[in-house]
């Protein structure tokens, strides 16, 4: 009787352990079905039967479809590549702790993920900015941030993507890159990291270097 009851004990833990909100939901073994992409960031995949807008955590890419910017420079070929790793594919979804207050989702009701293709496990949202079409999206905090930022500055430094357009421009063009600060304080940042506001002033780097300021330790930059 007493092993009846540790049994039933431990299956409902385990069941607790499965079904829990915080984790991620079950999904199919061979993943979802790609439907679309919608621009360098976001694509739409089968989820259940229905149609479920995914936006991939930690990147940013120029944007190409939104309704009130013009397209940015680079953002159809940032949308092209992601066509390119997706069409035709299922993907396997993981999501970040620091999502789980809001389901895994963000204002738009879309879902944030990690999103990994299933026919190799290649790691789409890595790969993005590995070979160069997005940045590394500094404004809130995700477990594979320090990771992004290392594929960012080695994408780089190898000038692949959307960095190979930058190639002419004379190496000091870290000194003339904009970066952001509150007006008080000692640190600047990039237009995207979570202590850029509205209220940041943007200055040329070097002016924020000869002024004594120092980078953000987050944003890096
Ligand atoms: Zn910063």
């Amino acid at each position: 009787m007493k092993y009846v009851l540790i049994t039933a004990l431990l299956i409902i833990i385990l069941l607790g352990l499965f079904t829990c909100p915080q984790r991620q939901p079950l999904q199919p073994q061979e993943g979802y079905q790609v439907v679309r992409v919608v621009d360098g960031d976001t694509f739409i995949c089968n989820v259940a039967g229905e149609d479920s807008r995914v936006r991939l955590i930690g990147i940013d890419t120029p944007e190409s479809v939104h309704p009130n910017k013009e397209v940015e420079h680079f953002g159809l070929e940032a949308s092209d590549f992601l066509k390119q790793l997706l069409k035709g594919q299922s993907v396997l979804l993981d999501y970040d702790q620091a999502n789980s207050a809001s389901n895994h989702k963000d204002r738009y009701g879309r879902i944030l993920a990690y999103a990994y293709r299933a026919s190799d496990s290649l790691f789409i949202n890595a790969e993005i900015i590995r070979q160069g079409y997005g940045h590394a999206y500094t404004r809130y905090p995700f477990r594979h941030l320090e990771e992004f930022l290392k594929y960012e500055r080695d994408a780089r430094m190898q000038g692949v993507g959307l960095w190979a357009e930058m190639e002419d421009t004379p190496p000091t063009v870290a000194d003339s890159v904009i970066v952001y600060f509150s007006g008080k304080g000692k640190k600047f940042h990039r237009e995207n990291c979570r202590y850029t506001t509205d209220k940041s002033i943007p200055i040329p780097r070097s002016e924020a270097i000869s002024k004594g300021m120092e980078p953000c330790k987050v944003c890096k930059p």
